[in-house]
């Protein structure tokens, strides 16, 4: 499932193609994905410029030049591709239909944006630019990890009194929106934090340490993601999935990669997810 730098890797590679074009053609393929898609909306996607490409947690969000936004979420299995347009040195041609396209963009400038998903847990909808943050999926999301309003501060007071393990906290998108279980399990070994520290009794020194390393966590993702762009892997134009080691994440039973720890990362499943640590360095 595509987390917070997936989701940015994928807005990235997105806009060279779609930021200031117009939508010269949309083509909608079926009623629903997750839920129905908006009415007519074919029509009024045709000859709207796309005059920002956004991201808010992970979902991705086009304002377009009418006055309507464009909220795009990828679910579990949606694939972004770009086809017929320079995207780093490569040029590629559009390929056949595939069975699971669902939405196609026609972009001014000659790309060919698809959306396709096998699953369809994605979802797409319309609303006024102007009452797009009160959109029912965006209204429940608490700040962004990588902006101004999440702080060492606001994190103490959020989770004050919260008999919640901190994994679970942070999973909670009223908390801090965007953060998923790979890169919670990340953050958690980096900080020397047991998945099962109740998220109440988490100090403000704690809390001062578990910040920094969340950004540092995301931002080395999406720098990773960046350099994914740029890469022959995307040869095929898909965007936003890209290699990336873990030093905790999916290493049950493996050696943690701490000097001179010699722990074995365990995992335990907390609120139906697997946890990875190690019990040395996250006591
Ligand atoms: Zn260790």
């Amino acid at each position: 499932m595509p987390e917070l730098p997936e989701v940015e890797t994928v807005r990235r590679g997105l806009l060279p193609v779609m930021e200031g074009r117009t939508i010269l053609q949309a083509q909608v393929n079926r009623p629903d994905l997750r839920w129905p898609l908006p009415e007519r909306m074919a029509e009024r996607l045709t000859g709207q410029r796309v005059l920002a490409l956004r991201r808010r947690s992970k979902y991705l969000l086009a304002d377009l030049s009418g006055g309507e936004t464009l909220l795009v979420h990828l679910g579990m299995s949606g694939r972004m591709l770009v086809s017929g347009a320079m995207l780093g040195a490569f040029h590629h041609d559009h390929p056949a239909p595939q069975k699971h396209d669902h939405v196609v963009l026609d972009m001014e400038g000659g790309a060919r944006v698809t959306f396709n998903d096998a699953r369809r847990f994605g979802a797409m909808d319309l609303m006024p630019s102007e009452s797009a943050e009160s959109h029912p999926l965006l209204a429940v999301l608490g700040p962004e990890p990588l902006g101004n309003g999440f702080d060492e501060a606001y994190l103490v007071a959020a989770l004050k009194g919260r008999r919640t393990p901190i994994k679970a906290a942070l999973l909670d998108q009223h908390l801090v929106a965007g953060l998923g279980n790979i890169y919670v399990c990340e953050t958690l070994f980096r900080a020397g934090l047991s998945p099962r520290l109740l998220a109440g009794d988490l100090g403000p020194a704690q809390a001062a340490v578990l910040v920094p390393i969340i950004r540092e966590v995301l931002a080395e993702a999406i720098e990773a993601g960046g350099s994914s762009l740029r890469d022959y892997r995307q040869a095929d134009g898909e965007l936003g999935y890209f290699q990336h080691s873990f030093r905790v994440y999916d290493r049950e039973g493996q050696a943690c990669i701490t000097p001179g720890c010699g722990g074995t990362i365990q995992r335990i499943v907390q609120s139906g997810r697997s946890s990875f640590y190690c019990p040395q360095c996250q006591p």
